[in-house]
């Protein structure tokens, strides 16, 4: 057996989220909105099963999706993307990141990693062959330095894997950063492949910007999308990866012998949707603000260190304040004793040794978050 999958233990999300089953407790985990998500889409879909086409669709993706990406992006975030060249459908963005990671990496080569990471990266990257270099970010900021990225930059650096905005650290790399990286890649003629499926979840008015779009990085980066972050459908796993024409061609050989394609029917939802009003994307937007700021106030008012969240469905709660020393110990007690699920964030280190933040997911209704405020009051874990 393959060593690298062998060691890895359960993923912390499945392992989060079949503990609050057990236990019978409120899932703020595993990342997922309690909203069944907009009802045009998925009647899109429904229609599309009864009515559409249910043989394989082109392996690139339908090209009315690849038409309404190409349209949505440049609305969004000015970006003029080749329909026919640029752009293609993949199953999830985990499917995406992986045939990038299988495209782009050779044995030995280099990849930079920002830790704390999503935790599909790592092993992927080990998978693909991939040498990896850590930036550790820490909390309060999670901030980028120049000094941290010139020790992960070198000669054999090849790709630099990131996620922006940022699961779990719910920051966003802004225009400073992202220029400190893009001179980072250009100068090692490394690729960016850039995972920014939270790009419609930010808050306070932000408004994404993509590494795709920097001139100096059009021919070196691969931007990663999904209708499950857009549409709040996370269950869909519809992927959209953009790239120049000379990545893209490589990028499609992954694919076709990874999933080939995916399912048509959603697919055409996800057209529609694309195209949707600005209305709705703002709505979504900020709804989960509301919410975040929901959460944030009432575990405040708990004596809970809230940290600052600019997007994604999460907010961080540091735990050192309450004396606490160990998050996935603080996790355990947290749903057996207080019956509410949330994430240690060290699972999403592999150097740095930070052991006091803890992931909550806010997408939910009123009711749950205020179900898992009362927990709290009541059942502080000791
Ligand atoms: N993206 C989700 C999260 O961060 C988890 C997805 C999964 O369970 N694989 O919570």
């Amino acid at each position: 057996m393959n060593p690298i999958l062998s060691a890895l233990p359960t993923t912390v999300f499945e392992t989060m989220s079949q503990l609050a089953r057990e236990t019978g407790a409120v899932n703020l985990g595993q990342g997922f909105p309690d909203d069944p998500g907009p009802e045009d889409v998925r009647r899109k879909a429904a229609d599309a099963v009864l009515n559409g086409w249910n043989q394989y669709p082109p392996m690139m993706g339908l090209p009315e999706l690849r038409q309404a990406a190409a349209t949505h992006y440049k609305h969004w975030q000015g970006l003029d993307l080749d329909p026919a060249t640029e752009v293609m459908v993949t199953s999830g963005a985990t499917e995406a990141i992986a045939g990038a990671l299988m495209a782009l990496v050779t044995p030995g080569d280099e990849v930079v990693l920002f830790e704390p990471m999503y935790d599909a990266y790592l092993p992927l990257v080990r998978r693909a062959g991939g040498i990896p270099k850590f930036v550790t970010l820490t909390p309060p900021h999670f901030g980028l330095t120049e000094e941290a990225l010139a020790k992960a930059f070198s000669p054999k650096t090849k790709v630099v894997l990131f996620n922006n905005p940022q699961n779990p650290t719910a920051t966003i790399f802004g225009e400073a950063d992202l220029a400190l990286l893009a001179d980072f890649c250009v100068r090692h003629d490394a690729i960016a492949i850039c995972d920014e499926v939270w790009e419609h979840v930010v808050f306070d008015g932000r408004r994404h910007a993509s590494v795709l779009g920097r001139p100096e990085m059009r021919e070196r980066t691969v931007k990663i999308s999904s209708a499950g972050k857009i549409f709040s459908l996370t269950g869909w796993k519809v992927g959209l990866v953009m790239a120049a024409p000379a990545i893209m061609r490589v990028l499609a050989k992954a694919h076709q012998f990874i999933t080939f394609t995916t399912p048509p029917n959603l697919q055409a939802a996800v057209a529609y949707g694309l195209g949707k009003e600005d209305g709705y994307f703002d709505g979504m937007r900020a709804d989960f603000q509301r919410s975040r700021d929901r959460f944030a106030s009432g575990l405040r008012d708990l004596g809970f260190t809230v940290l600052p969240s600019a997007g994604t469905y999460f907010l961080n709660v540091d735990i050192a304040p309450l004396g606490e020393t160990d998050d996935v110990d603080f996790c355990r007690r947290l749903v057996t004793e207080s019956g509410v699920a949330a994430i240690p964030v060290s699972a999403f280190y592999a150097e740095g040794a930070v052991r006091n933040v803890v992931r909550f997911c806010f997408a939910k209704h009123d009711a749950t978050l205020d179900a898992a405020l009362e927990r709290l009051a009541h059942r502080r874990p000791r």
